[in-house]
């Protein structure tokens, strides 16, 4: 089997995520929890949480990987929630190891490069700004599409029902922020947008949806944050030949 030293491992994450790009980022992206010193199996989620932990410990994963990690902004305590996590993870010897916008931004590995790749859409350029970078990508599809014609592609793809509001635009030009980035809304008529792919429902973006006459789909915060960590998993097989594994965890929302 083979092994890697932490160190090693979490050095050559840092640079190959790019983390340095968004110093900004709420979510204390890198290492945040620090278990044994070799890793051998690699664990892949989307939510640092009880459910993915024992899931972890289930498939004995010494090193997991999130989206969404356990530390925002600075650590304030370590009991309640918090406490308990951190302590299933060092009981476990397992490291966790976070890595939020960077992820949702990489051209290479993120989740809205991916969503472009795996909906057949060909990127044409960053959409989505948030603290003060863009995060997403907007994207073309071959020929103009009805709405429902391109939802069922997304449902098929991302195996969800999406939640949809169509205000006429035949889809052509596509602009994709996966999880909770309808803000991204307000990029789309200065960028020639038609319709706009979003994780998280949101009622904010309706009205400005509609008076820039952009249709709005809603996939799923979850369903739309999956494909990050499974790109760098993949990556870690190729690259460093490590044992890894994709730990579902769907949340439904
Ligand atoms: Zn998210």
């Amino acid at each position: 089997m083979t092994a890697i030293g932490l160190r090693k491992l979490v050095a050559f994450l840092d640079s190959e995520l790019s983390l340095s790009e968004f110093p900004k980022d709420d979510s204390i992206n890198g290492l945040q929890v620090e278990g044994g010193e070799r890793v051998t199996k690699i664990g892949l989620a989307v939510d640092a949480c009880e459910e993915t932990f024992e899931m972890a410990k289930e498939k004995h994963v010494d090193f997991l990987l999130v989206h969404h990690g356990l530390i925002w902004g600075g650590l304030k305590s370590v009991s309640g929630v918090t406490g308990r996590r951190i302590k299933t993870l060092l009981d476990s010897a397992i490291s966790l190891y976070a890595c939020h916008l960077p992820l949702d931004w990489h051209p290479r590995y993120g989740n809205n490069a991916e969503l472009l790749r795996v909906l057949s859409l060909r990127k044409t350029g960053e959409f989505g700004e948030y603290h003060g970078k863009r995060i997403g990508y907007r994207g073309m599809t071959k020929t103009p599409v009805s709405m429902t014609e391109f939802v069922k592609r997304v449902d098929k793809t991302l195996k969800v029902r999406s939640w949809y509001v169509d205000f006429g635009r035949k889809v052509r030009n596509i602009g994709v922020v996966s999880g909770g980035g309808w803000s991204a809304i307000h990029d789309a008529e200065d960028l020639g947008i038609d319709t706009f792919l979003t994780g998280e429902a949101s009622h904010s973006a309706y009205h400005l949806a509609k008076e820039m006459k952009v249709n709005l789909v809603f996939s799923g915060h979850y369903a739309t944050e999956t494909f990050g960590v499974k790109a760098v998993g993949k990556m870690l097989k190729k690259k460093l030949g490590l044992a890894v594994e994709f730990i579902d965890s769907p949340t439904g929302l």
